[in-house]
């Protein structure tokens, strides 16, 4: 197995160094608060592609206006039961965190409800829009593109047709809730940008060159790139692979429709205009209560996922687990024991952090 270096970094001085940055980029004190909470969640899950490596590229997106702090949801379509709302391109941890609290409330009083969502900034890792559902007793399921983010092959292609559109249920169940949470590519963007930066290494069939031959080297998305510095995704001539062959490219497919075409953002491409990208995200929130079934949905849907997790292993050291469990293990070591990050990461925050003004530790 492949050895990078990593720097561990206590969870909580990352998260107030990261709060610092964006209090100095221009965000109020809780949204920044918000934002920092949110990357350094996503690290703490084992989503190092969707924390704190994602601060340069934020706070570039602030400079150059293609993302706005400050904003909340404006309601485009209300039906009570169904909610359009357009986040106006603000930070996407606030404005999907606020739309998540419109389907959870609902869902609460009346059993269900569905919201759609357009034109928010990246909104991060979509599982944790699930936890805040799960933490009402809701079960949650969201479908997500990212317009102006063509990255991904369809099955049988070799040209960009797909954002990384991810997908994600969230299960509230006694003990540990289930959530499943994944991107549809291959691998997410930003475990691209993570092995660029040194980090762990892309499969070597995780990416497609134009001749249609296999790739695990980041440079077929991004093309040349200086070590340390942003990346851009424009300048490769590859794309990442969509999973699951035929049906993880057509899970891919439903996310742009649903996320992006049906709420009104537009599927990923093609583009016209390169810079602003945005989550466009279709979520249903259920209420196990309302729906009569809530005891035995407890009950038999606890002692299923424990059935299923017995299962003999491959590996006696390698148990079989259920979506979510990786998660929670990760979670609790690095709180633990720190937040591992590349250097080229760790370079990247800390030249942000001192452009901005901002003292790092
Ligand atoms: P991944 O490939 O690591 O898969 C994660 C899922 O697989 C989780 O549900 C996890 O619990 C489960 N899992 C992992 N190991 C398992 C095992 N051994 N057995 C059973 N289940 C297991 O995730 P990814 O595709 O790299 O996505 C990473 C993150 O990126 C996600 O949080 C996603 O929401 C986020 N994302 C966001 C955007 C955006 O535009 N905002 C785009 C793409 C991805």
């Amino acid at each position: 197995m492949a050895h990078y270096v990593t720097i561990p970094i206590p969870a909580a001085s990352l998260q107030d160094l990261v709060q610092r940055i964006f209090e100095a980029a221009g965000c109020a004190p809780g949204e920044a608060h918000r934002v920092a909470e949110h990357l350094l969640g996503a690290n703490l899950a084992g989503h190092d592609s969707h924390g704190v490596a994602r601060v340069p590229r934020y706070v570039e997106w602030l400079e150059k206006g293609y993302v706005l702090a400050g904003q909340k949801v404006e309601t485009i379509t209300d039906g009570g039961g169904f909610v359009l709302l357009d986040g106006k391109f603000g930070l996407g941890q606030s404005v999907a965190r606020e739309a998540a609290a419109i389907g959870i409330s609902r869902a609460v009083t009346s059993g269900a409800c569905i919201v759609g969502l357009r034109n928010a900034g990246h909104v991060g890792r979509i599982g944790e829009y699930a936890e805040q559902a799960i933490r009402d007793g809701i079960l949650s399921i969201h479908f997500v593109n990212v317009a102006g983010s063509v990255l991904v092959a369809p099955f049988g292609g070799v040209e960009r047709r797909f954002s990384t559109a991810p997908f994600c249920v969230g299960v509230p169940l006694p003990g540990d809730p289930v959530l499943l949470d994944f991107a549809t590519s291959r691998v997410a963007e930003g475990k691209v940008l993570v092995a660029s930066n040194g980090g762990k290494a892309l499969p070597d069939d995780a990416l497609i060159e134009p001749d249609g031959s296999m790739s695990g080297d980041p440079h077929t998305l991004y093309g040349d790139y200086a070590q340390v510095g942003p990346r851009d995704a424009a300048g490769g001539l590859g794309a990442i692979r969509a999973f699951g062959e035929h049906k993880g490219s057509g899970l891919a497919m439903i996310c742009e429709l649903l996320g992006g075409v049906l709420t009104g953002g537009g599927a990923c491409g093609p583009i016209t205009e390169r810079g602003r990208i945005a989550n466009g995200m279709l979520s249903i929130y259920l209420s196990p209560k309302h729906f009569g079934t809530e005891a035995e949905f407890h009950a038999a849907g606890r002692s299923y996922v424990d059935w299923v997790r017995a299962a003999k292993p491959i590996d006696p050291a390698l148990p079989v687990l259920a979506p979510g469990d990786s998660e929670a293990r990760l979670r609790a070591d690095r709180l633990a024991n720190g937040v591992p990050l590349q250097p080229d990461t760790w370079e990247g925050i800390k030249r942000c952090a001192i452009a901005l003004g901002v003292a790092v530790p």
